[in-house]
């Protein structure tokens, strides 16, 4: 019993800082919804939730949403398939990639990994404009731009591994291990993404902060390809660009969210990776699924 709440309890933590990752939050922040009101358009708000998006309607876009997974926001017309228009306009967001999660279960590794995106992009919305703030010149409320300084600050100190140097660092504390690993290898593996991760295994057992995989290193391996062929869709593999200074503001600020992301809910992750293949699995990820995807007996009207 004591895994079986250990693992709600994860569930429940990854759920809260993920708004939007289910149904029932995106469905209920259509309100009065414009095309619901005649039956026969497309875009209802059951659609639009159902294909992945939340309402961001403002008074002059009243038909404005907005994809929690990829940030993908369309103003949208009677008739507009929202589906289609996300799986279109972004084969590749996480989502979209799983297909509208209706008929099938989906396991706990996927539901979690769906959740930590989906916090990832909630952080980073929110320091995006805390960045932008800091960016101006002119700043009359010094109190504002001190909070503001803090947020960095407890962001910046959340995600230490995010340069190379920092990586490569970690290399260096734990010396003793790396021993009789040359120095440029050290520099070329931080490079790859790769953290030390200590093992007894290897000398060169390494993690990436980002993805969270770890891998027992020869030195003549290819870090970097190592990375890109064993886990394809992690962040910093996906944005292809190992040289730190060709990053924009906004992707290095979106790669340091994801770090903290992953590192906060390092925990709740093992959690329910461990409870993979375990009866309570089927039954929890049988409750999350359905959470994830449309009820049965839905009213499409009901954001009236
Ligand atoms: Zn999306
Ligand atoms: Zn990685």
């Amino acid at each position: 019993m004591f895994r079986h709440e250990a693992a709600e309890n994860a569930v429940k933590a990854l759920n809260e800082a993920a708004p939007y990752l289910s149904y029932a939050a995106r469905f209920t922040s259509f309100k009065a919804f414009k095309y619901d009101k005649r039956f026969t358009s497309k875009c209802s708000s059951d659609a639009l939730a159902h294909a992945g998006f939340y309402s961001t309607a403002t008074p002059t876009s009243p038909t404005n949403a907005k994809c929690p997974f990829c940030m993908l926001e369309l103003t949208f017309a009677e008739n507009d398939d929202p589906w289609e228009k996300h799986r279109t306009q972004k084969p590749d967001c996480e989502f979209v990639i799983l297909g509208q999660p209706d008929e099938t279960t989906l396991t706990l590794q996927i539901i979690s990994s769906l959740a930590i995106r989906c916090a990832t992009v909630a952080e980073y919305e929110k320091m995006l404009p805390i960045i932008h703030y800091l960016e101006e010149a002119d700043h009359e409320q010094s109190y504002r731009r001190e909070e503001a300084t803090r947020k960095l600050i407890s962001l910046r100190n959340n995600s230490q591994y995010l340069t190379a140097d920092h990586r490569y660092a970690t290399f260096k504390i734990v010396g003793q291990r790396a021993k009789g690993v040359r120095d440029h290898i050290l520099k070329k593996i931080a490079k790859a993404g790769w953290c030390s991760a200590i093992t007894n295994r290897s000398l060169l057992s390494a993690k990436c902060p980002f993805c969270l995989l770890t891998i027992d290193f020869e030195t003549t391996d290819d870090f970097w390809e190592e990375h890109k062929n064993s886990s394809a869709n992690c962040d910093f593999v996906k944005l292809n660009k190992l040289n730190e200074k060709d990053w924009t503001t906004e992707e290095a600020l979106m790669l340091a969210v994801k770090i903290s992301v992953v590192k906060k809910f390092e925990k709740q992750r093992k959690i329910l990776e461990q409870l993979e293949n375990d009866k309570e699995a089927d039954q929890l990820a049988n409750q999350l699924s359905k959470m994830m995807a449309r009820p049965k007996c839905l009213r499409r009207r009901c954001s009236v």
